[in-house]
């Protein structure tokens, strides 16, 4: 039984609208989209947070840095910006780790 909501998109039990899909990672629409495009990609592995990956998750973390940099050019073309919310205080609200892969339109800094 999967722990989180992403959890069961990965075990089918959720539909989504996936963009990518390989051995280690999951790349989908999410739901309530902050921009024109907004990708979600997670790791096939449930890792709660960035803050609680390991030495260990090393190849998975470039690996998911990646494919956000390659559906970012391919879905947002004029530039994109990838993000990392960890935690209560970072803004996370589902507890496996995901990259939000927002473009379309121009972002502004500083983020809220
Ligand atoms: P967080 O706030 O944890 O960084 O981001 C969680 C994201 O997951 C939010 O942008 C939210 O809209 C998205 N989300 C939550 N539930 C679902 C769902 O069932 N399907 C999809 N595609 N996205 C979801």
């Amino acid at each position: 039984m999967a722990n989180t909501i992403f959890g069961r998109i990965l075990a089918g039990e959720i539909p989504c609208k996936k963009v990518f899909e390989d051995e280690l990672c999951l790349a989908f629409h999410d739901v309530a989209p902050v921009a024109p495009v907004h990708i979600l990609v997670i790791p096939k592995r449930e890792i709660p947070s960035l803050g609680h990956v390991e030495a260990t998750d090393d190849a998975v973390l470039g690996h998911l840095l990646h494919r956000a940099a390659e559906i970012g050019k391919e879905h947002a073309p004029g530039g994109f910006r990838v993000v990392i919310n960890s935690g209560a205080d970072g803004g996370q609200t589902v507890d496996h780790l995901h990259l939000h892969v927002l473009g379309g339109r121009a972002m502004h800094w500083p983020p809220g």
